[in-house]
């Protein structure tokens, strides 16, 4: 069986699914089709009523477990700025497929799956293939989540994250804490401001004490230092009360070796009684070492398909990789995929047809190689 990516690509990107509220069901429905008749295993875990993780898997046996590809169905929404292509129209011009979704990601996922697909013949009593396609991505690896909590050890011996990347092979990136300080005060009327206490007054001083925090850890050669911003404040209702709450938004992006668990109390302790903090988002840092045999062949896979040597380099977003790598057992994990990352969730987003056609080679060989065939 023959899958032509490029058409794959249109197809999902037909689908409407954009997050929130996802409705990725009717597309992880159609690459399920595609993959059951091409004899995988296919298995449903769902995050929600109507948005499924779908997990296929091919081949094993041989001796160690198999090459395991990834990749989210749901888009960001459209934005406010007007597109000059009908964004699920997945038009086909100048080289390049356009719509919401071409770059970021299902380009990846159909590249994976046609690469799979067209393996799945000599795939039999080898490590084989597991595909994670996942819903939810874009609001937090909510459905990778789930994939992770079911357990997955052992599943995989290696990961690929089939995110825009223009093919090149990045080695991990930062994770991401998303917090929210909350404090609280006493209302009064505002001609009255001692009868109360003050919320923002105490979310000030949250503010200040953020700008001087320090993480006292060593820079990663290669992402650089930790990172800290004050997103958002919100507080008060209207200017003649005392607000008797507020809230902060603070973005944190981590690196290798710090773990967000003691961060969080760290954070709790230096802000003090005054300061509630909860996470909204959690995705822990990843990083493979490039000299790590997997990672060498996927260079040399990179270089001979691309022409180009590729640099180590991490990505600047952050990816389901938080999730299932760890789950995973740690295992070496490469971020390569054909979207340009420039072109993920921006107006008139687009993929170069000739970039998919070299994902699917790319992706091809790495599955050759694990698998000895
Ligand atoms: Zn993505």
């Amino acid at each position: 069986m023959t899958i032509d990516a490029i058409e794959l690509t249109r197809t999902l990107v037909r689908f409407d699914t954009i997050n929130p509220p996802g409705n990725e069901a009717a597309c992880t429905a159609h690459l399920q089709g595609i993959l059951a008749a091409a004899g995988f295993a296919c298995e449903i875990v769902p995050l929600a009523a109507g948005r499924p993780n779908l997990v296929a898997r091919i081949g094993g046996g041989g001796g160690r477990p198999p090459i395991a590809f990834t990749g989210h169905t749901d888009t960001v929404p459209l934005g406010l700025q007007p597109w000059s292509v009908a964004p699920h129209g997945a038009e086909l011009k100048d080289g390049k497929v356009f719509g919401r979704g071409t770059s970021d990601m299902k380009s990846g996922v159909a590249a994976f799956v046609a690469a799979a697909v067209g393996m799945a013949p000599r795939l039999a009593g080898t490590p084989g293939v597991i595909l994670y396609i996942t819903a939810g991505e874009e609001t937090g690896s909510e459905g990778a989540f789930v994939l992770a909590r079911r357990g997955m050890k052992g599943e995989a011996g290696a990961l690929v994250v089939a995110e825009p990347t223009s093919n090149r092979p990045l080695c991990g990136h930062k994770g991401a804490l998303w917090l929210k300080a909350r404090t609280r005060g006493v209302t009064a009327h505002g001609s009255m401001p001692d009868k109360g206490v003050n919320a923002v007054y105490k979310a000030a001083r949250v503010i200040s004490r953020l700008e001087e925090f320090d993480f006292n850890v060593a820079r990663h050669a290669v992402m650089g230092s930790p990172s800290l911003n004050v997103g958002f404040v919100h507080g008060g209702l209207n200017v003649n009360s005392v607000p008797d709450q507020a809230e902060v938004g603070i973005d944190i992006r981590s690196i290798p070796g710090m773990r967000h668990g003691p961060l969080r109390e760290q954070l709790a302790s230096y802000l003090g009684a005054d300061a509630e903090v909860t996470a909204f988002v959690d995705v822990e840092s990843v990083w493979t070492d490039p000299a790590t045999p997997w990672m060498q062949q996927v260079f040399a896979v990179s270089e001979a398909v691309d022409g180009v040597e590729p640099v180590v380099e991490t990505a600047p977003y952050f990816t389901d990789a938080s999730a299932l790598t760890p789950a995973l057992g740690g295992v070496p994990t490469v971020i390569l995929g054909p979207g340009p990352a420039h072109m993920a969730h921006q107006t008139d987003e687009f993929v170069e047809v000739a970039r998919i056609d070299a994902a699917v080679d790319i992706y091809r060989r790495l599955i050759a190689s694990w698998c000895g065939v």
